[in-house]
């Protein structure tokens, strides 16, 4: 068979010869990174046997065969496997969105002097960590063969652009990827020269270095590592298959016998996310359900969260053996964030996603962990407050999605949940609160939890709409997720007070008030009349009514939905979402005690011509403070420069 050459994606061609170059590296990393692709071939054969019982028996383990003389290092695998085609499009081609934006800007940073991104940070975030090999290696072949094959593909590469692929033999499936390790230091080499071919520090061949780097990084993994180890007896050394890992679960260790960094690693490894995770939770439960739970709530949302629905979430494992990744049942998809592993003392070995799915010990499991996660939460939003807001930020989106579904839980979330709102007790940007907190601070005599609905937090802030609960000392939440919307008409309610939409028709007045301001604005009607005619006559297609009202103190006009009508916010969501909405009217509210509108109304009733201008501007002042955008601006604009100019001309004369 013709041995074909292939070149990298120019993507992976760059962000390979970054890997290679970066200055900050710590190389041990990349034993850790082959050892979890041998690992997480090991899982995905696992699951492909439970579902195919054509394929028999095998021994899952992971080896390392050092050769001092070769200078090489090899990690086998008796995993799933590639086929040439997997090949090509996992090691050959990086397929992650955002790959050429974040290139040209490390390029950028780079030539401007700001360094370049850490191994660690490239592995993350585009999962090139079999790449991390060519920092210790200056040639790697990989032979591998894909479970259910007969064939096996070689590929090799110098890490300079291309690669060759092969066919050949391997006897049983899985993948081999041989290490021809770089010099290592001590030895003398020009690193300035062209063709700079960084050194090893250390020898990757000698066993203890070996053994450390796996202690470190790979302790946990659950599968034996095997290794050839040198054994002395009676001064003649032989060489001998050892297990250098403890394979010992880490959710089965009590938490004070785990050191940070133990955690960190498996946290990693479960991951690719290179930073920190923001909080971890540990599960032991016996009774009802016997399993124990490692979760972690990372500390930056991935960016496809709201895409990909599929990567992530929680592992099961069924008395230490790996079931399977992602098991969407254990955990509801609002909290598909959190990470980690539950294993089962109870369930069967060879349960299938479809029984899963039914299984009542399941149900127990997942209830028993939300509660655990619930509490976990509100302990971090009771002691650690900034941590919590930082949650927030990262997942509250997501975490509100539980809200609209998740009925059961409702009230818990709600009290998990925080909030922006008017609160002007102190001026900082981004203030956040409870429920509780707002109930704490509610007026005597205000009886709801105000909220208001719209895109934008400054529009918000700056809304005609909240005058009158500001006069009334009223917070009002300020709310601009898309969901919002959803959740307060379908809560109605927390802890038993009820929610009030201020954009409503409603406002912040009391019944006793109602009944009085009715009473004043009965008496202004006949005033009105040719002012309301006319607004009528010029805006009837966009108004559904035009009408007296007190909810403002400081603003002559704002626009407000009619009872049952879809607010402004869900009629542009739908419209974003491609649905057809048939044109909205709303209703114009007119502020009877603001000087413009008073003398509007004078001359309305006078048939002055400039009335038709005034209530156009005025009516597209309103649409630009509810966030939306007006039909003709530049109809707009010049009629606003008129009434600047006979201002003008007013103050000449
Ligand atoms: P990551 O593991 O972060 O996805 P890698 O560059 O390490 O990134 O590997 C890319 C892909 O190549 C893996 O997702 C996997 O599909 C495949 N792969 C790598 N190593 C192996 C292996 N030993 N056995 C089977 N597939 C592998």
């Amino acid at each position: 068979m013709e041995q074909e050459q292939h070149f990298f994606q120019s993507e992976a061609a760059e962000l390979l010869k970054m890997m290679i170059h970066s200055v900050y590296s710590n190389k041990d990393i990349f034993l850790r990174e082959l050892i979890s692709n041998a690992s997480d071939a090991l899982d995905k054969r696992r699951i492909e046997v439970l579902s195919n019982s054509e394929y028999g028996e095998y021994e899952p383990r992971i080896r390392l065969v050092r050769s001092r003389e070769e200078n090489t290092l090899t990690i086998i695998d008796c995993g799933i496997g590639m086929t040439r085609e997997e090949i090509v499009q996992y090691i050959g081609t990086i397929a992650k969105s955002g790959t050429r934006e974040f290139l040209s800007a490390a390029k950028e940073k780079r030539e401007s002097g700001g360094g370049i991104p850490t191994q660690e940070m490239l592995i993350g975030q585009f999962g090139v960590g079999f790449y991390s090999a060519f920092m210790v290696a200056d040639r790697v072949e990989l032979i591998s063969r894909r479970l259910g094959a007969s064939d096996a593909w070689k590929f090799e590469s110098a890490g300079d652009g291309s690669y060759t692929l092969e066919k050949t033999v391997l006897p049983e499936c899985g993948t081999l990827v041989k290490l021809h390790l770089r010099e290592h230091a001590g030895e003398s080499s020009d690193d300035s020269s062209p063709g700079f071919s960084p050194k090893n520090e250390k020898d990757y061949t000698d066993e203890w270095t070996l053994r450390d780097i796996v202690k470190k990084y790979s302790d946990f993994i659950s599968y034996p590592i095997v290794m050839n180890c040198s054994k002395w007896k009676d001064k003649t050394e032989t060489i001998e298959d050892e297990v250098i890992n403890s394979q010992k679960a880490i959710w089965c260790k009590a938490e004070s016998e785990v050191p940070e960094d133990e955690y960190r690693e498996f946290y990693r490894h479960l991951t690719h996310d290179w930073h920190e995770p923001l909080e971890r939770v540990t599960i032991n439960a016996e009774g009802a359900a016997n399993f124990r739970g490692l979760l972690f709530i990372p500390s930056q949302a991935p960016f496809d969260l709201f895409i990909n629905r599929e990567s992530g979430g929680v592992s099961l494992y069924i008395k230490r053996v790996f079931i399977m990744n992602d098991c969407k049942v254990l955990i509801p998809e609002y909290l598909r964030f959190v990470r980690g592993v539950v294993d089962s003392e109870d369930l069967p070995l060879n349960i299938s996603r479809e029984i899963l799915q039914e299984d009542p010990q399941v149900r127990v499991i997942r209830r028993s962990v939300l509660r655990k996660l619930f509490a976990s939460l509100r302990k971090m939003l009771e002691s650690e407050r900034g941590k919590y807001e930082k949650f927030w930020k990262a997942f509250g989106k997501v975490f509100k999605e539980g809200l609209v579904h998740d009925h059961e839980n409702g009230q818990t979330l709600l009290e998990l949940s925080l909030f922006r709102s008017t609160d002007e007790f102190s001026g900082e940007e981004e203030k956040w609160t409870t429920l509780d907190a707002y109930k704490s601070r509610m007026k005597p005599g205000q009886k709801t939890i105000c909220y208001l609905l719209g895109r934008d937090i400054s529009v918000l802030r700056g809304s005609p709409k909240l005058e009158a609960f500001r006069a009334k000392g009223y917070e009002v939440l300020l709310l601009t997720d898309p969901v919002d919307e959803v959740i307060m008409t379908q809560t109605r309610e927390y802890g038993g007070t009820e929610f009030l939409d201020a954009g409503g028709p409603a406002g912040a007045e009391s019944e006793e008030e109602r009944g009085e301001s009715e009473k004043k604005l009965e008496g202004l009607k006949e005033d009105f009349a040719p002012l309301k005619e006319k607004i009528m006559q010029i805006l009837g297609p966009v108004l559904s009514d035009a009408r007296l009202s007190l909810r403002m103190t400081s603003s002559p006009v704002c626009l407000v939905g009619d009872e049952n009508v879809m607010s402004l916010q869900m009629e542009q969501l739908m419209r974003a979402m491609g649905q057809e909405v048939p044109p909205i009217k709303r209703v114009l509210e007119v502020n009877p005690d603001h000087p413009v509108i008073r003398r509007l109304m004078t001359l309305a009733r006078s048939g002055d011509c400039r009335t038709e201008d005034f209530i156009s501007v005025l009516y597209d002042q309103a649409v630009i403070l509810d966030g939306g955008a007006i039909a003709d601006p530049a109809r707009f604009a010049r009629l606003f420069a008129g009434i600047m100019g006979s201002a003008l001309e007013a103050d000449k004369a």
